[in-house]
């Protein structure tokens, strides 16, 4: 179904509206059209962002999922490959982690906005811009969504992507709990006479950005909150922090931030959900707004395709905040310790060298490290096998088709029962489920955690996490399939439990 314009209040309709193209929006985007879902985006903004003034890249569990998705060549063609993570500027290096991806990639958010919205244009989405969400009116079946060029959208569902300052989370009424900001950053991308290079114990500092220029994040001397930095208060930090601008010139951007740290109560209200900065704001320490988006977005997605195409209950939904919140939770409660490593004082520098003694040590790195890419991600699945609620690793398998790998069964967004083992299992109570048959392999590792027991078989959901892994013959194996994929037996309609 494609959208409908005819003359009148609602002349539009899809199956959901997504606000905000960024990058959560658009990875939500490409996975409700993987899944099949008649979905618009409607972004306020008239142009591509073209300079970088935000996230400087992704962190290892983002290109799992673009592996996934088979869209990560593009990514990595564009940015650099290094162990780009760090905590509160202390770096952490992931090599030995068992993942395809042991790395970040450097990449500005912009190219990475460019490259999504490409893939979602490949894809047939229409992506709307220069309008912007005002309001919406939610009726028993479907939503209207009002535009400020006064038209309208009908849709089952709209998805509030639209940033920390969201329109559809203030008009849902849904509560931004958190704190208020108490400390800003400035940055720019600029030109500077012999500046001194390098991180500063309070945090920020100047570093080279190529061509000559510089990159400048310094925090200012008192709070400020305006979106629109200028040269001189950049100047003002850079006084404040070296005693001098060095003579700073030729601004090409110049941007602010600030700690304020704040999520939504609840990521879904009847037929209004949110995801990324819409749903959590922190300070960017660490690099991990863009990220917990991209997730947020991965998750969501399959569970809203299923929904709108009849195979699960709406109450499918209720899981996304129920497993994606205590992740953005967990991110604001690092950020927050990374602001506290990174303020000035005696104090702070004594916690900070700590600090740095610990993270050089094996475990306290990988704990940090695995929570920082989310390669430590665990939903709460009901337990049992170590896997279970985890990404599923990335394991080489030879199949009847040939040789393959985890993640590129993933391409479709398609759930997948992977079996090891001569023993078959009929799946025609589960038409959405691809059953892949493989040899015993080898590699069944995670992070931190380490080897996990083999099984004989695992079941995954689309956004690669495993939704159960065991033996064929466990009773338990037809309920979670039904759980989370529906199935024809029971219409579909078997609500999904935790
Ligand atoms: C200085 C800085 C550095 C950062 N560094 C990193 C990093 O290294 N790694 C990382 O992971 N994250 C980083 N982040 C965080 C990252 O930029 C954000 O988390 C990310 O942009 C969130 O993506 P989003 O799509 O959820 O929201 P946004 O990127 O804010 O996109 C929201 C979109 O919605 C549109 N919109 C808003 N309101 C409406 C409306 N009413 N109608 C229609 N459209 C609307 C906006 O125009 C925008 O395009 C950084 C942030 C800052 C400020």
């Amino acid at each position: 179904m494609s959208g409908e314009t005819t003359r009148g209040a609602s002349a539009e309709r899809h199956d959901v509206v997504v606000v905000g193209a960024g990058p959560t929006g658009l990875v939500l985007a490409g996975e409700l059209a993987l899944g099949g879902v008649d979905v618009a985006v409607v972004e306020r903004r008239t142009e591509r962002t073209v300079v970088g003034t935000r996230a400087r890249g992704m962190h290892a569990r983002t290109l799992e999922v673009f592996d996934q998705r088979g869209i990560l060549e593009r990514f990595l063609a564009e940015g650099t490959v290094a162990q780009t993570q760090g905590f509160a500027g202390i770096r952490l290096d992931i090599a030995d982690f068992p993942s395809r991806h042991p790395h970040g990639l450097a990449l500005w958010q912009c190219h990475t906005e460019r490259l999504l919205e490409d893939w979602v244009l490949e894809r047939g989405v229409p992506v709307r811009r220069g309008v912007s969400v005002v309001d919406f009116t939610e009726h028993a079946e479907d939503l209207e969504v009002a535009l400020d060029d006064d038209s309208r959208i009908r849709a089952r569902y709209v998805v509030g992507c639209d940033g920390g300052r969201s329109t559809l989370r203030k008009r849902a009424g849904i509560e931004f709990v958190g704190f208020d900001p108490t400390t800003s950053w400035i940055m720019g991308e600029v030109r500077l006479e012999e500046p001194r290079l390098g991180l500063r114990d309070e945090g920020g500092g100047i570093g080279p950005a190529g061509r000559g220029r510089f990159g400048v994040v310094l925090p200012e001397p008192a709070l400020q909150r305006g979106d629109d930095p200028t040269e001189d208060q950049l100047r003002g930090a850079m006084r404040a922090a070296y005693g001098t601008d060095f003579a700073l010139r030729e601004p090409r951007w110049i941007a602010r931030f600030t700690d304020m740290t704040r999520q939504a109560a609840s990521y879904r209200r009847g037929r209004v959900l949110l995801a990324g900065d819409a749903a959590h704001v922190h300070p960017p320490q660490g690099g991990q707004g863009l990220n917990t988006g991209v997730q947020d977005a991965v998750n969501l997605g399959w569970k809203l395709a299923q929904v709108i195409a009849g195979v699960s209950p709406d109450s499918l939904l209720d899981t996304y905040h129920h497993e994606r919140h205590p992740v953005a939770a967990r991110v604001l409660h690092n950020t927050r310790a990374q602001v506290a490593l990174s303020t000035p004082g005696e104090s702070h520098r004594a916690l900070r060298e700590l600090m740095t003694e610990l993270l050089a040590m094996e475990g306290p790195r990988k704990h940090v490290a695995a929570m920082l890419t989310a390669l430590d991600v665990a939903y709460d699945l009901g337990g049992g096998h170590p896997l279970v609620g985890r990404r599923m690793p990335d394991l080489d398998l030879v199949t009847p088709e040939g040789a393959t790998r985890v993640a590129t069964l993933f391409h479709r967004a398609q759930p997948v029962l992977l079996t090891f083992g001569e023993r078959a299992f009929d799946l025609v109570r589960w038409p959405r489920v691809r059953l892949v048959t493989a040899e015993r392999t080898t590699g069944w590792e995670l992070p931190v955690l380490g080897a996990v027991p083999e099984t004989e078989a695992v079941a995954i959901r689309p956004d690669g996490q495993v939704a159960w892994a065991g033996d064929l013959d466990d009773p338990s194996l037809p309920q979670v399939l039904s759980r989370w994929f529906g199935s024809d037996a029971t219409g579909g309609r078997e609500a999904p439990g935790r």
